[in-house]
C-alpha cells in the first residue's frame, strides 16, 4: 500500500520496556488531535518505506505521542524499532478508534496479546476515568511474564511463546459476568475469527456487546496484506454495519492480494 499519511513526526526517544516491547516517543505533529477513543490507532510509515503498519496511540501528552512496538522475529517496523531510530522522521495517519461501550453494559472484559496491551492499558485508564464503577477484567497473553507497571488495573497474565498465540483458548475459559457487558479483544487474526464465532453463536451476544479485532496474521507462507482499517471502519459505520461485520471485512481485505 502506498503511504498517504498526512502527518510527519520525529522520534524523540526510544525506551526498551521489555525483551519484546519498545516504546517510541514522537513529537506530536501540529494539528494531530486525539479522537479520545481509547483504542485509537495510527498508520505508521517508517523511513525508506511506502507500506504502513498500524500502532495504537498509547498516549498523547504535552505534545508527545507514544506508541509501543512489539519486537517479533522479522518485519518492517519491528526491525526499524530495534535500530537507532531516534531522530528519524516517520509518517502518521490521523487516528481512528473502534471501542464503543454500549449504554447498557454492566461490565467490561478485555483480552489480547502483547500487540493489544497498549490499547488495553489505555482502555483501563479510560474506564477508570469515564465509566467509574464498571468492573473491568483484563486477560493479557504475553511472552515475558507479568508487566504490572504497564497497566493501571489488575491483569490476569497468561504466558505466550513469542510468535504464537493461544488467546482463543484463554477466552473460551472465561467465566462471564451476569447481564449485558462489553467484550473487547485484539490479537492474532485466526484467534479472533474463532472468538467472533464463539461470541455470536455460543454466547449469543448482540454485536454491540463485543469488538474483536485481528491485529496481525500469524499464518505462515504468504504474508497478509496490510490494509488500512480506517476507511473500512468509516465505510462500515456509514453503512450501519456492526463491528463484527466491519472487522470480518477487514480480515477478508487483508487476505486478498
Ligand atoms: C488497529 C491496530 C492496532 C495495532 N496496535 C499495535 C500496537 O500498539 N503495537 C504493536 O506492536 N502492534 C500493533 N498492531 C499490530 C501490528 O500492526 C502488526 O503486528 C504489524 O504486522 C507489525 O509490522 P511489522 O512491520 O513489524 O511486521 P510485518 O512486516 O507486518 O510482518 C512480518 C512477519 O511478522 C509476522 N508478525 C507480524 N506481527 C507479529 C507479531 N506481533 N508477533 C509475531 N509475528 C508477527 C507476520 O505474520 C509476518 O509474517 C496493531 C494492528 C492494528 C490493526
Amino acid at each position: 500500500m502506498t503511504s498517504r499519511t498526512p502527518f510527519d513526526a520525529v522520534v524523540r526517544e526510544r525506551i526498551v520496556l521489555g525483551e519484546h516491547l519498545v516504546r517510541l516517543v514522537l513529537e506530536a505533529p501540529e494539528g494531530f488531535a486525539t479522537t479520545g477513543v481509547p483504542d485509537e490507532w495510527v498508520a505508521l510509515t517508517v523511513p525508506g518505506q511506502f507500506q504502513t503498519r498500524y500502532y495504537t496511540v498509547r498516549s498523547v501528552v504535552d505534545g508527545l505521542l507514544t506508541i509501543d512496538v512489539v519486537v517479533h522475529e522479522q518485519g518492517l517496523v519491528t526491525e526499524w524499532a530495534q535500530t537507532g531510530c531516534v531522530g528519524d522522521r516517520v509518517g502518521l495517519s490521523a487516528p481512528k478508534g473502534s471501542f464503543a461501550l454500549p449504554a447498557d453494559a454492566g461490565w467490561i472484559v478485555l483480552a489480547g496479546d502483547l500487540t493489544a496491551l497498549p490499547a488495553m492499558a489505555r482502555i483501563a485508564e479510560y474506564s477508570a476515568g469515564q465509566v467509574q464503577g464498571l468492573p473491568v477484567e483484563i486477560h493479557a497473553e504475553v511472552p515475558d511474564g507479568p508487566m504490572p507497571d504497564y497497566v493501571a488495573a489488575p491483569v490476569r497474565w497468561h504466558h505466550a511463546d513469542s510468535g504464537t498465540s493461544d488467546l482463543a483458548a484463554i477466552v473460551h475459559g472465561i467465566s462471564w459476568p451476569e447481564g449485558p457487558g462489553y467484550f473487547w479483544m485484539a490479537g492474532e487474526s485466526a484467534q479472533m475469527r474463532d472468538i467472533r464465532r464463539h461470541a455470536r453463536h455460543d454466547l449469543g451476544w448482540d454485536t454491540r456487546h463485543y469488538d474483536v479485532m485481528g491485529y496481525w496474521s500469524g499464518s505462515r507462507g504468504r504474508q497478509a496484506r496490510q490494509v488500512d482499517p480506517g476507511p473500512i471502519y468509516a465505510r462500515g459505520r456509514a453503512l450501519g454495519q456492526s463491528d463484527e461485520q466491519i472487522w470480518a471485512e477487514y480480515d477478508a481485505a487483508r487476505g486478498r492480494a
